[in-house]
């Protein structure tokens, strides 16, 4: 499938919610979602009644935005979460969560998602002492996640840190704002993973 190449407000307008994919403009009054809170080419128009499968889909697609994921991307995590003991929605918020192109943005190495994906493939991010390029890369309890030395002082890094200083970083991470790194001390609580999903009705999507 054919990668995202639109404006990715966009994508928040289509959830009417917003999910946070640029940084420092989601905190402004210049977020899309202040100015239009509506569907693209939606407005002054009459809603379409919503099944039960639509909101299914509409959450499964919002949990692909937040994460950045393709189709076949998101459908294999699923496969992963399935095959895993536990409860598979818990088991594929926490598989997303845990790459580390997301642990980068929670401790605040990136200002988004996207932007830490930029990071690890242009290879300024180290795991315990290994450059990785894979944003992909699942973190694992113990792992230190640091930027690497020759990038520390980047200015998109020095921004991110400034945006992400009165963000709260989850109990599962330990950040050393100062020296650009941070461990993975446990894999999340469900409850404290915050992104806006509900991952049942996506199990029951996927169930059907
Ligand atoms: Fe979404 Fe951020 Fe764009 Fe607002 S600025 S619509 S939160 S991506």
């Amino acid at each position: 499938m054919a990668r995202y190449t639109e404006s990715v407000c966009k994508l928040c307008r289509r959830e009417r919610e917003k999910l946070f994919l640029k940084g420092a403009r989601c905190f402004t009054d210049k977020c899309a979602m202040e100015r239009k809170p509506y569907v693209p080419g939606e407005k002054g128009r009459t809603r379409s009644r919503e099944t039960e499968y639509l909101i299914q889909l509409r959450e499964k697609q919002k949990a692909k935005r937040i994460y950045g994921l393709q189709e076949r991307q998101f459908k294999n995590y699923y496969k992963k979460a399935s095959a895993q003991k536990g409860i598979t929605g818990e088991n594929l918020l926490r598989l997303l969560e845990t790459r580390l192109d997301s642990v980068a943005y929670l401790m605040g190495l990136a200002a988004s998602r996207s932007e830490a994906r930029q990071l690890i493939s242009h290879g300024h991010v180290r795991v315990s002492d290994r450059k990785v390029d894979i944003s992909s890369f699942q973190v694992k309890p113990g792992q230190i996640i640091e930027i690497d030395g020759r990038s520390k002082d980047m200015d998109r890094i020095k921004s991110a840190l400034e945006l992400s200083s009165g963000l709260e970083v989850p109990e599962w991470l330990e950040v050393d704002r100062e020296n650009l790194k941070g461990t993975v001390l446990r894999y999340p609580l469900r409850e404290e993973i915050k992104a806006p999903v509900r991952e049942q009705l996506i199990v029951e999507l996927y169930s059907k």
